[in-house]
C-alpha cells in the first residue's frame, strides 16, 4: 500500500490535536531484533507475491488472487496486514489498467492484455512487509510492456539510490529519471513510506525529487519504495469506494515496491523473490 501525500501533509500540522496513538509514526531505527522479525515478515509477502504470479490466468476472479494470498499467508506464518486497514475489506490489492493502487478484489476477472498489479504485505511478530508487482497478462502492446518492466526497473534504481548517507532526494531523483527518460510519468499524490511496527511509518519516500535535498538514509532504517509510473499524466483520481486510486486521464499505470533495510553495507531488499 502508498501512503497519500496530501492527507499525511495535513497530519504533520504542528497543532494536531488528536491522540497520541492516532498520530502518524515517527522515523524509527530497528534493533537487530526487529530487523529479523521484518525479514520474516518479508519472506511472507515475497513468497506470497511469487504465488500469485505463478497462478494468475485470464478468467480468474481478482477475489480468486485474494484468497489465495490469504491462504499463503497463513501457511507462511504470518498475518494479512492490509485487511482491516483503514477498513479496507480485503487480504491485498489488485488494481487492473488505469487503477493505479488500492483496488479492491472482487467478482471483476482478469483478461488476456490487462495490466495487474499485485500489492501485498504482510505482518509476523508485529512487524510489517510490504511489496507490489505489475504483471501483464498474457499478450499486451510493447509500450504496455515497457511501463512495467520500467516500473521494475525504476524501482530498482531507487533502491540502489536508498544507500546509508544518501537522502530522500537522491532515491526520488533514481526513480523519476528512468520513468521519464522512457517518456512515462510519475505519480505524485501517492508516495512509498517508512515501515516497521507500523505499515506507514515516516519517512514519506516520493518517487520524484532533488539530488541531495531531504532526509538523509541512516543505517536500520527501514523503507518501503514503491513506484507508481503511467503511461499519461501524474494526476490521479479516487473512486466511490474510497479506495481504488486510478489516473485522471485513463492511462494504463504500473506499480512495483519492496521493503528495503538501509543496512551500514547498503540497501538489503526484504521482500525479495525468485524470479518467475
Ligand atoms: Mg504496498
Ligand atoms: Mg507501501
Amino acid at each position: 500500500m502508498s501512503r497519500s501525500n496530501t492527507a499525511v501533509k495535513r497530519l504533520f500540522k504542528r497543532d494536531d490535536a488528536r491522540p497520541a496513538a492516532a498520530r502518524p509514526v515517527g522515523v524509527t531505527l530497528k534493533s537487530a531484533r526487529e530487523l529479523q522479525a521484518m525479514r520474516q515478515a518479508g519472506r511472507v509477502v515475497g513468497k506470497t507475491i511469487s504465488s500469485l504470479l505463478a497462478a494468475v490466468k485470464p478468467g480468474m476472479s481478482t477475489r480468486d488472487l485474494d484468497e489465495l494470498a490469504a491462504a499463503e499467508i497463513k501457511r507462511l506464518g504470518g498475518q494479512p496486514a492490509f485487511l482491516g486497514y483503514r477498513g479496507f475489506p480485503a487480504t491485498i490489492c489488485t488494481s487492473l489498467n488505469e487503477e493505479i493502487v488500492h483496488g479492491i478484489p472482487g467478482k471483476r476477472l482478469v483478461r488476456e492484455g490487462d495490466v495487474l498489479k499485485l500489492d501485498v504485505g504482510a505482518v509476523v511478530d508485529g512487524f510489517y512487509g510490504d511489496s507490489a508487482v505489475s504483471v501483464c497478462v498474457g499478450e499486451a502492446p510493447p509500450r504496455v510492456r515497457e511501463l512495467v518492466e520500467t516500473t521494475r526497473l525504476a524501482l530498482e534504481a531507487g533502491v540502489k539510490a536508498a544507500r546509508p548517507g544518501a537522502r530522500l532526494g537522491d532515491v526520488g531523483y533514481a526513480v523519476q529519471s528512468v520513468a521519464e527518460a522512457h517518456g512515462f510519468s510519475v505519480v505524485r499524490e501517492y508516495v512509498g513510506h517508512g515501515i516497521g511496527r507500523a505499515l506507514h511509518e515516516d519517512p514519506n519516500v516520493p518517487n520524484f525529487g532533488t539530488p541531495g535535498q531531504g532526509l538523509v538514509l541512516q543505517p536500520s532504517m527501514t523503507i518501503a519504495i514503491e513506484p507508481m509510473l503511467n503511461i499519461g499524466g501524474w494526476e490521479t483520481r479516487l473512486l466511490g469506494d474510497n479506495w481504488t486510486v486510478v489516473t485522471k486521464d485513463g492511462s494504463l499505470s504500473a506499480h512495483f515496491e519492496h521493503t528495503v533495510h538501509i543496512s551500514p553495507e547498503g540497501p538489503q531488499v526484504l521482500t525479495a523473490r525468485e524470479e518467475v
